[in-house]
């Protein structure tokens, strides 16, 4: 069985719906289908929700009324029979009348989390009347009843390994199974979801729970490129990754991929294959435990970095000095990323600056503390990449003009990470290239 996970472009329009239902009766191997919202959908409900916090009432009316308009026109060009207009009708009126319903009592902390998920059960109840106009054998499974968050508010997988087992015995006779990415349940048995562009690990979690013989993720690029497609003009397509690199690139700065949806595959041992709904034939990218230690496979980049530096006499031949300061950033549950030491002073990256005014006063004790905020993180990805001769040196070539920050190297077999000034960005990007892969 194959899990296959459609983003929001890929089913942002009644056409690109008919698509999905082209590309999924390609073969006829039984499918776990994942849907994301329409795209635009949750950046709507996102602000739906702010309003709401204000009890903006003139404002949330105007945002549901016009979102409904616009799935009015969807169901219109989606079917073709008058029977099915009437389903995808009582579809949107259903879920309009909940989402109306939720906004309209006094705003409670959390209460968000209903209202941001209602996209994606549009989404798929909207595609599973589709799939039966077309007169596919297909049922919708709900995410709420297998995708489990535990404690730490990580999903289970364990859980939804047995929950899903359970379903898929009852489902046996189905050729597709529609279900919602993002939606889960938390472990106060509420509705919860997987974090902004969650859909991607919604179906890596199912294809890990079921053992399938791949989770595919189709999106609207054709795959994951060696250097960032935005930024640079010449980048091609990575044929084949292993799951460190594409976790490595997923996390830093590779926007396809949602960061954590790499971990359960890896677990599992199940491949990722991403592919590209506007042209399905394109080999896309392979993500599988498959290691290929002579090339670089890729450039990524991350915005919004804020380099903290300590420089503290207090640190020469000291011990217990980081552990002091790491605990600050513990204290304010902000992850670092990169670090570079030397004996009087230690350099790390974050990306959550939501809390670094309260940082800095903590670890001011500890040294003089400078700041540099708009930095970007330029992360160099391949297996043994560190190892590698000449790879150091192409890097310091390509970087010849431009000023860096930090660098790491070596933390992993898989990445070398620069820090540098955001306004360098393009130029480190297009350096790089030529470099590294003669572009
Ligand atoms: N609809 C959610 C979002 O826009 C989840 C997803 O598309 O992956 O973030
Ligand atoms: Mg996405």
């Amino acid at each position: 069985m194959k899990v296959l996970k459609f983003g929001g472009t890929s089913v942002g329009s009644p056409t690109r719906m008919k698509e999905v239902h082209q590309i999924i009766t390609r073969d006829n191997d039984q499918k776990i289908i994942v849907l994301s919202a329409v795209s635009g959908t949750t950046n709507i409900l996102v602000n739906l929700t702010k309003e709401f916090a204000d009890q903006n009432k003139d404002k949330i009316k105007d945002i549901l009324d016009q979102l409904y308009k616009k799935y009015e026109i969807f169901i219109q060009e989606l079917y073709s029979t008058e029977h099915y207009h009437t389903k995808g009708k009582e579809v949107i009126d259903h879920y309009f009348k909940e989402l109306r319903k939720l906004v309209s009592v006094p705003y409670k902390s959390g209460a968000e989390k209903a209202i941001v998920v209602q996209g994606e059960l549009i989404s798929t109840n909207l595609f599973i009347n589709f799939l039966w106009e077309k007169e596919e054998s297909a049922n919708i499974i709900s995410a709420f009843d297998f995708v489990f968050l535990n404690d730490q508010q990580e999903p289970d997988l364990r859980k939804i390994e047995e929950k899903l087992r359970e379903i898929l015995k009852e489902q046996k006779d189905h050729k597709f199974l529609v279900t919602q990415g993002f939606i889960c349940q938390n472990n106060a048995g509420e509705i919860d979801n997987l974090k902004r562009g969650g859909s991607d690990y919604s179906a890596t979690l199912i294809g890990a729970a079921i053992g399938a013989d791949e989770s595919q993720i189709w999106t609207d690029i054709d795959g994951m490129h060696n250097n960032d497609p935005r930024i640079v003009e010449n980048t091609f397509p990575i044929a084949q990754l292993s799951f460190e690199e594409a976790g490595e690139l997923a996390y830093f700065g590779a926007k396809i991929l949602h960061p954590n949806c790499i971990i359960p595959a890896q677990q599992r041992n199940v491949p990722v294959r991403i592919k590209n709904t506007l042209d399905p034939d394109a080999k896309g990218t392979l993500i599988t435990n498959e290691k290929n230690p002579d090339s670089v496979k890729a450039i990524a980049v991350k915005d919004g970095i804020t380099a903290i530096k300590i420089k503290s006499s207090r640190m020469i031949l000291a011990y217990g000095f980081l552990r002091k300061v790491f605990e600050v950033f513990e204290k304010y549950k902000t992850p670092i990323d990169m670090i570079t030491t030397s004996e009087i002073a230690v350099s790390v990256t974050i990306d959550d600056a939501k809390n670094l005014k309260e940082i800095i006063e903590e670890i001011s004790p500890y040294g003089f503390v400078e700041v540099d905020k708009n930095q970007s993180i330029i992360c160099v990805v391949g297996d043994f990449v560190a190892e590698r001769k000449g790879v150091g040196s192409s890097i310091f070539t390509a970087m010849d003009e431009i000023p860096v920050r930090m660098i790491s190297y070596g933390g992993s077999k898989n990445n070398i990470s620069l820090l540098i000034d955001s306004n360098y960005k393009k130029e480190a990007l297009v350096s790089l290239n030529k470099t590294l892969f003669g572009l």
